[in-house]
């Protein structure tokens, strides 16, 4: 066997960018990754010339200039914008809650009028502390936007009632007076032009690393364990450690592609269903990422369904709640003292809720770490 000096389980974006770096300090990486692609959720495919996110919409942005120009190297962004629609029982809303969608709720023109109906609809909950979700978004913005853009969008998402969800989960719910749809603040913001599969193939491609897909890393933890010197492992901490300590929990999703032979389905790239009778959450027509690029008289839809994660199903979100932070605690624990040569990364290594710009931050952070 060719001498490696390191295993990178996962050729999503942690795996790749720390496979890129070390290669790049002459060390020699296998990867492996147990789906028939890499790039893991980031991975976009064209079909009728449009670039399809097979893993829900991905909207790259960050105020963390280097970051933007790290990532920039591997690939040319366009000038996206994600300014998502609500469509509550056919009505459509502007989302993030800005004067557009105030002015469209109850026909207020001035922020100050805005304001002023805020401040009236969250006298219910005047002088009493949120104990639950429901009560926290009350008192931050009222109760008819609560029940029409974040009720049923939010139980469908998470599966429990909004009045047993923890109130952090929307203490920073962002509520703009001004007549803009930017749904991020962040200063730099856009999708990779021909998708983001070549950003993780960019960083690939090199004599020193070889990639294998459709293996899994506990079909042989043992042998990998004792062949490889180093591992990164970008898969769920809590099953690399058997379970011992307890289950993690994650939310699954389950997406519906569909092709339509029309141009033009939706009018937008992202659109949330925030009634709680829809099954989905949204549905994302993939050519207006790109401004409507690709076969004019075809477009690619996908219905995103949240859905329970049981062992064995794809592990989209980690659910950080207290119970669960806690308990990836003690599996970090167990890490620095049983698996000092596995660095643990990305979104199920580190169980975090993870945007693309943090997974970089945090590879870019353990590829200092381990070279410095
Ligand atoms: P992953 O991409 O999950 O890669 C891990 C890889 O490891 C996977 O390919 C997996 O198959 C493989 N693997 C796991 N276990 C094993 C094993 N035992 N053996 C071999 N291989 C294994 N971020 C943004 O910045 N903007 C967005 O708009 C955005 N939208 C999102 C929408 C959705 C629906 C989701 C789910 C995520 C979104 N994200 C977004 C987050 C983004 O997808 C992540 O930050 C990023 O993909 C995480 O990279 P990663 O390498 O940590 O994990
Ligand atoms: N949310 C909501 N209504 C919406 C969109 C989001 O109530 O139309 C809430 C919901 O609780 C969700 C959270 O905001 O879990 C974060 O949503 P976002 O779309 O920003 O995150 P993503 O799921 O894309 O990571």
């Amino acid at each position: 066997m060719k001498k490696y000096d390191y295993l990178v389980v996962g050729a999503g974006l942690f795996g790749a960018t720390f496979a890129y770096e070390a290669a790049k300090r002459g060390k020699n990486v296998k990867v492996i990754e147990k789906r028939n692609h890499i790039a893991g959720n980031i991975y976009t495919k064209e079909v009728d010339g449009i670039q399809v996110h097979q893993y829900g919409a991905h909207i790259f942005h960050t105020s963390n200039k280097e970051i933007w120009d790290y990532v920039n190297q591997f690939a040319e962004f366009n000038r996206y914008t994600n300014s998502p629609m609500a469509n509550y029982k056919g009505h459509m809303y502007n989302l993030p809650f800005n004067m557009n969608t105030f002015s469209e709720m109850w026909g207020v023109r001035t922020p100050e009028e805005a304001i002023a109906k805020i401040n009236e609809q969250r006298q219910e909950m005047a002088g009493k502390e949120p104990k639950n979700l429901e009560e926290q978004a009350i008192s931050l913005i009222g109760r008819d936007i609560y029940e029409k853009l974040i009720k049923g969008y939010t139980e469908k998402q998470w599966g429990q009632k909004a009045t047993e969800l923890p109130a952090f989960i929307i203490r920073r719910l962002p509520v703009r007076l001004v007549y803009d749809n930017n749904y991020f603040n962040d200063t730099y913001q856009g999708i990779p032009i021909g998708g983001y599969t070549q950003i993780v193939e960019k960083m690939l491609d090199s004599d020193l690393i070889d990639v294998e897909t459709g293996v899994d890393f506990f079909d042989r933890k043992d042998k990998y364990l004792k062949d490889y010197p180093k591992i990164v492992f970008t898969g769920m901490i809590d099953q690399f450690f058997d379970y011992q300590l307890g289950e993690l929990q994650y939310r699954s999703l389950r997406f519906e592609t569909e092709e339509k032979n029309i141009g033009n389905y939706q009018g937008n790239a992202v659109i949330n269903y925030t009634d709680a009778e829809t099954p989905y959450t949204r549905i994302i027509e993939h050519k207006h990422f790109e401004f409507g690029k690709g076969d004019k008289d075809k477009t690619i839809i996908t219905r995103e369904y949240p859905a329970d994660w049981q062992r064995g199903d794809e592990p989209y979100y980690p659910i950080n709640n207290q119970r669960n932070n806690d308990l990836y605690k003690q599996y970090a624990k167990l890490a620095s003292e049983k698996a000092k040569n596995v660095i643990f990364g990305g979104r199920l290594g580190q169980y975090r809720y993870y945007n693309m710009d943090q997974v970089l931050h945090a590879a870019l952070t353990a590829v200092n770490e381990e070279f410095k």
